[in-house]
């Protein structure tokens, strides 16, 4: 699938000496050390295309743009891999309901998707790839599963069994209880007769009438969600022969981390013996008003949206940043205006005829980025810049730090 335009990266003017990242790893809760390494292999789970691009897909893939950008400032190249659900329950639902071609609305939202990727400067994937173009290996992957004795049939629908040697449940540590209820209302079924477990999860669903569906040796249908992801980063991640990880990074949202990554990790486990990522790294949810943002609560405030209403996306992406990515925060229309103001002030000292000592500051947004990605701390630190620039402070190099904050942060000035 086509993705969208990559945006100009300058390259760091100076030995950029990057510290080594760190993050938080969902399995462990630990903050840990990534691995220097001269491939990266990120996948990042991309969306449904129905309802782009909210402020919560915003926050997740300027999250992972901000590690991708980092890991390339420091010398690696990253093989990042996002997939685009364009085959999907909540997309036939919704075309059914606004009476619509479910192939044109997945297309037009994958279009404003890219759109608004584009004004954020988010660099787009190595690999951007459809559910739809991906059948033939999602079918391949259940095969493979179906010959470890991890597949099982209910009418002409097939099941991913889960089982011990899986691991299943070591990335959410939830228990049956709590995963039981979290899977019915992310799309599960766990009350489904005939299964053999209620957290096995489907990976083909036959085809039902007045639903697209596609032929294979499972019969006409489409896949389950889970094992495309599985599918996808398995094949276009190149996971490596050795060693116990298959790819660095697993990341998303933190709705994904149940049941989502918690089934794409057990697939990977029986499929090839070995944990899918060394780090699953998940972003905070964005609400508004004191609620979650979601399509249910009906409260999505959109990128595209802000930008027609005459946002500066660079604001958009400045007021992201301003809260830690792991936490779950509330998004406001103060947040946005006191953004437009920050990179209004930014733009004003950049453009002094002399400015503020700016190696020190590129040195703290290094720095505040490798402990696990602390925009607050790299923001206040700008801040502190821009008043000494006001101030009258010289001996700094403008464009330097331009290109760092282009570079480092996706901001351009
Ligand atoms: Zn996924």
């Amino acid at each position: 699938m086509d993705s969208w335009s990559k945006p100009r990266v300058p390259a760091l003017g100076f030995g950029l000496n990057t510290s080594n990242l760190s993050l938080t790893n969902s399995r462990t809760g630990a903050k840990e050390e990534v691995t220097r390494k001269a491939l990266q292999r990120m996948y990042v789970c991309g969306i449904t295309p129905y309802d782009a691009t909210h402020l919560g897909h915003a926050a997740t893939y300027v999250t992972f743009d901000l590690i991708n950008r980092y890991l390339l400032a420091s010398g690696a190249e990253v093989n990042y891999v996002q997939n685009i659900t364009d085959v999907d329950d909540p997309l036939l639902e919704r075309a059914r309901r606004d009476s619509i071609d479910w192939r044109d609305l997945a297309h037009s939202q994958v279009l404003l998707f890219a759109s608004d990727m584009e004004h954020l400067r988010v660099i787009p994937p190595t690999h951007y790839i459809g559910a739809v173009e991906a059948i033939p290996l999602v079918v391949d992957a259940i095969q493979s599963l179906q010959r470890r004795g991890a597949v099982y049939a209910i009418d002409q629908d097939y099941y991913f069994s889960n089982s011990p040697q899986s691991g299943f449940g070591e990335l959410s540590h939830l228990n049956h209880t709590e995963m039981e209820v979290i899977f019915a209302q992310r799309g599960g079924d766990p009350t489904r007769a005939g299964k053999l477990n209620s957290l096995d999860c489907l990976v083909w669903m036959s085809q039902r009438e007045g639903e697209p569906g596609w032929p294979s040796t499972l019969g006409a249908g489409r896949p389950g969600w889970h094992i495309e992801c599985t599918a996808i980063a398995l094949k276009y991640l190149s996971p490596e022969s050795t060693g116990q990880y298959l790819i660095d990074i697993q990341g998303g949202g933190s709705d994904l981390i149940f049941p989502h990554h918690e089934m794409c990790r057990a697939q990977a486990m029986i499929l090839t013996g070995k944990e899918l990522a060394t780090n699953y790294v998940h972003a905070g949810m964005i609400g508004l008003n004191g609620e979650k943002m979601s399509k249910s609560e009906g409260n999505l405030v959109l990128v595209s949206s802000l930008i027609a209403q005459g946002a500066d996306p660079r604001a958009i992406r400045y007021a992201l940043l301003t809260d830690h990515y792991r936490k779950d925060r509330m998004w406001s229309s103060e947040k946005l205006e006191s953004a437009q103001e920050s990179i209004r002030r930014i733009n004003l000292a950049l453009s002094m005829a002399t400015v503020h000592e700016t190696k020190p500051l590129i040195n703290e947004i290094i720095d505040s980025l490798a402990d696990d990605l602390d925009t607050p701390r790299v923001l206040r630190a700008v801040t502190t810049w821009v008043d000494k620039t006001l101030d009258g402070s010289t001996r700094g190099d403008a464009q330097e730090l331009k290109d760092a904050l282009d570079s480092l942060l996706g901001l351009q000035f």
